[in-house]
């Protein structure tokens, strides 16, 4: 029993596998009695492991910042946390967590997925970070990491570190498996 961060679009996108995806996933989180920490939204996909969560029997912990809860993103029903900014969201976020997942999104959810991973290399974060690879949505993102890798900026073995895979049962024993990389020498 884990509290899990979930990053994942505020928009549903154009592939209805990315909606079943999340559906699977809030299902899943409920059923293996994980908690889901996420961003409190009720839109996109955001909205849609949520209230699959919820709905499944799951707690849901949200953490949203004040503009946002302003502009009445929030969905009902929640556990919400308000906070003054995104920066301390995030780091809520991870601070109460020890797993985290990336659905399909944009450029918020790989901002906050990158730096979950970025902050695991210094030592700032212990938990894993996977990407639900649904319909190879994070192709593109597992090869710019593979070229991180015969660049030089990244070494093969903290890139091990992350995991990319449309199977949830997959990325559980990533999870449970998981040891956060050596801290960064120079
Ligand atoms: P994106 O992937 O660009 O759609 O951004 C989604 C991520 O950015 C979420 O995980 C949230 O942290 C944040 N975000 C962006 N828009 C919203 C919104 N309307 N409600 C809540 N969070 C949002």
């Amino acid at each position: 029993m884990t509290h899990i961060a979930v990053f994942c679009g505020a928009a549903s996108g154009t592939d209805q596998r990315f909606t079943q995806a999340a559906t699977t996933l809030g299902q899943w989180l409920a059923t293996h009695h994980h908690t889901l920490v996420y961003g409190g939204g009720r839109f996109g996909l955001m909205g849609t492991v949520a209230t699959a969560c919820l709905a499944a029997g799951g707690t849901v912990i949200g953490i949203l910042p004040q503009n946002l809860f302003a502009r009445g993103v929030a969905l009902p029903g929640i556990k919400l946390t308000i906070t003054p900014d995104m920066a301390t969201r995030k780091q809520q976020m991870l601070a109460l967590s020890r797993g985290c997942i990336a659905l399909p999104g944009g450029p918020g959810t790989l901002e906050e997925i990158s730096s979950a991973f970025s902050w695991a290399r210094i030592g700032d974060n212990a938990s894993p970070c996977a990407f639900y690879n649904v319909a190879g949505y994070w192709d593109p993102l597992a090869a710019m990491f593979d070229q991180m890798v015969s660049a030089g900026f990244l070494t093969a073995t903290d890139r091990a570190k992350l995991c990319f895979s449309a199977d949830l049962a997959t990325i559980a024993t990533f999870m449970r498996d998981y040891t956060p990389p050596e801290i960064r020498r120079y």
